[in-house]
Order: structure tokens, then sequence, then C-alpha cells
């Protein structure tokens, strides 16, 4: 049964705006200055009501978190945002005391009056999509802003009194790109932020980046230069006195996402926007990806919700163990089903790939280069042929 006891206490609003595409990004989205923001507001309303309606939820839901995410959400500016926290006030409910509300930006869109206004309006938490404070990787990446225009984003925002600040750092970048890794890790600790979400490119196939990389124009790093950037941003932000908490990101103690928490220990949460996804009575649910779809459907009165899928209790013991090796909590040693249990241990400490305790086995830095392989032998599943395969019938 779903009720409003059993109701979720986290909510993603994802915004599909950004005002260009970056090359290497394929996330749903759509290019737009000017996004058309009555008609945004207007789809999610029609999300928000088709949920409430489907699972009977009679009041307003309280939250815990939120998290509005994209896309480029400051493209919203202050009034935008403004009638989005109004639209969701009238179907949720929050303590502006304790709940963590968390909004992304880009530097070249959030300006001091923007900054202002969403402290105004509750928002406590600010991840700005910085990827570099150098103007060389800046321009490579084709992101808007230039290296000075990062650390002002960085000190507008705290300014303007957010003391919650995160900032996303891309490694990973082509040899030939001019860049000082440890120089932007350095920055992003000098302008004082309590946390850095730091990734590795990828090369998606859908996107400009994968058809350069397919074409030979493109190289990527090996693995072994990728694993020195991670283990470099892991060792100095450790030393800042950073908690790494996650495979991708760190902390100041006391700092760590909530929201973010909430997807890896299992937590049920809602998603609303195009290609949402939400995890409710154990099923995951995704929208609509793209924007002019989830549009249409909903002003055809179509499904907003694309796929749903409900694992079995293998995948799911299988999600549980890669969700708990991602982050430093790691898994209970009862979900630990090594084959050659002892050697493989043995190995793996050997390797220092791994951290035990008499409850827990956790993955190291070092581990979490491989965590993939690693968290399907500790679930049981061998990756020995193509596709994972079940060593044993759950
Ligand atoms: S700003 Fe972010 S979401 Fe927008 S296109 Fe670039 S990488 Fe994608």
């Amino acid at each position: 049964m779903t009720g409003a006891r059993s109701a979720p206490r986290s909510l993603y609003v994802h915004v599909p705006f950004c005002a260009k595409r970056c090359h290497y990004c394929d996330f749903s989205v759509t290019t737009s200055r000017h996004p058309p923001i009555v008609e945004y507001l207007d789809a999610l309303r029609a999300d928000l009501d088709d949920w409430f309606a489907s699972r009977e939820w009679q009041r307003r839901l309280e939250l815990d978190t939120l998290f509005i995410g994209g896309g480029t959400p400051s493209l919203l500016g202050a009034e935008g945002m403004g009638e989005l926290a109004e639209l969701l006030a009238q179907r949720f409910a929050w303590n502006p005391a304790t709940v963590e509300w968390t909004a992304e930006a880009n530097p070249n869109s959030i300006p001091a009056g923007v900054c202002a206004a969403w402290r105004e309006i509750g928002i406590n938490r600010l991840s700005l999509g910085v990827q570099s404070f150098q103007d060389g990787p800046l321009a490579w990446l084709g992101r808007l802003h230039d290296a000075a225009g990062a650390a002002a984003a960085v000190e507008r925002a705290r300014e303007a009194g957010f003391d919650r600040v995160n900032v996303d750092l891309i490694f990973g970048l082509p040899a030939d790109v001019p860049r000082d890794w440890g120089r932007d890790v350095a920055r992003a600790l000098e302008l004082g932020v309590t946390h850095v979400s730091a990734y590795g490119l990828t090369a998606e196939p859908r996107t400009p980046l994968g058809r350069q990389v397919d074409l030979g124009r493109v190289r990527l790093p090996d693995d072994g230069r990728y694993g020195d950037e991670y283990l470099e941003v892991s060792r100095v932000l450790r030393d800042a006195g950073f908690e790494h908490y996650e495979v991708s990101n760190f902390a100041r103690p006391g700092h760590a996402s909530v929201h973010n928490w909430h997807y890896w220990d299992g937590s049920e949460y809602l998603g609303v926007g195009p290609s949402a996804h939400s995890y409710l009575g154990g099923e995951r649910i995704w929208n609509v990806y793209r924007w002019d779809r989830y549009r249409e459907a909903v002003g055809a009165g179509a499904p907003l919700r694309e796929g749903s899928e409900r694992p079995t209790p293998a995948q799911r013991r299988l999600e549980r163990v890669w969700l708990g090796l991602r982050t430093d909590v790691g898994v209970r040693w009862d979900e630990v089903d090594v084959e050659g249990r002892e050697a493989r241990l043995a190995a793996w400490r050997d390797e220092g790939w791994i951290a035990e305790d008499g409850e827990f086995l956790r993955l190291t830095p070092e581990g979490w280069l491989r965590l993939d392989p690693l968290a399907a032998e500790v679930a049981g599943w061998s990756t020995d042929a193509d596709e994972l395969t079940r060593r044993t019938t759950a």
C-alpha cells in the first residue's frame, strides 16, 4: 500500500535548460537562454498532480531534502525559482531550519541578486558547475564561464550567505589540454568551499565528444593518468580535512549531501521533470526523457512515466552492495559472497583496495577505481562473461 506515511522524504526537480550544450554532456537538456518558465512550471504541476492522484497522497508531503538540478537551474533566475518554490509549497512541506535544499547553478548565470534571492527563498546549499578554475580547460570543455568567473561565483555565493557550497570539478582531460589539476583542487580549497564533487570525463556515445573519440580525433587519458588524478584529489582534500565519503564526493565534516545519501542508502525519493527518476515501494520509475516529448505528453494528457522496473532479489542485492561500496560506510560482512573468499580478500588487501573492520568491508580510493568489478564479485556475480551473470541463483 502506498500512503502518506510511506511517502518519499526527498524530492528531485529536473530543470532541462542550458544556454549551450557542452560537447561531453548526455543529460536531458535543451538549449535555451530564456527558458519557457510558465510552460515548464505548468508541466511540473501536471507531473505532480499525476503523482499525487496515482499514489493517493492526500496531504502535503513532508520533505527532508529538496534538490533542484539540471540542466542549469540558475536560468530560472530569481523570479522563476520563486514561482517554482511556490508551486512546490502547494504539495510539500519542509522545516526551513532543518531541510537541506540544494540548487545547481552555472557560474555565468548566478549574479549576486539571484544568489541573494535564492537564499531568501530558503535554498541553503548551492552547487556550482565550475569544472575548472583555469581558462584552457574551460575553453576546451566549451563552458560559458572563464577562470575569473568561476572564482567570482563562489565568492558571490558565500557573500550571499551560502555556507554550504559545492563545486563540481572534472578530471581526466586529454593530455594535450593545458591543465594543472592540482592547481584546480588547491583553488577550490582557497575559496573555502565545503564540498567538492570530482567526476572523470567520459565520452558518452551519443555526444560530440564520443564521436570525436571514436574517430580518433580526441584521445582520453589512459587508466594510469586517470587514476593518478583521482588519487591526487582524494589525497589533497583528505589532507585538508575533507572526508572522501563517496566515490566522487568530498565534504568538510558535517557537510556531506544528505540528498545524495538518500540515493545510496535505499531511501525512497520522488523525481519530477523530464528524465527524472523516482524510487518508491521497491520500484524504480523514470519520466519521459526529452523536454519536447515531456511537454507534448503533458499537452496531450499522455503518460509522463516512460518506464519502470522492479529489481529481482538478486539485482537488489547487487545494487545494495554496489551502492554500499560506493560510500565510506561499505557493506556488512553478511552481504559479502566472494568466491574463494579468503584468497580474494587477501589479494585485495595486498593491493590496498579494501579496508575492513569487524562489521563492514569498505573500498579505499584505490579500490573505488575498480568499483564495478569489485562490487560484482562481492555480491557473488561473475564478471567473466560479457554480461554480468549471477553465480548462484538467488
Ligand atoms: S551545463 Fe551541465 S547540464 Fe548543461 S550542457 Fe553543460 S554539462 Fe550538460
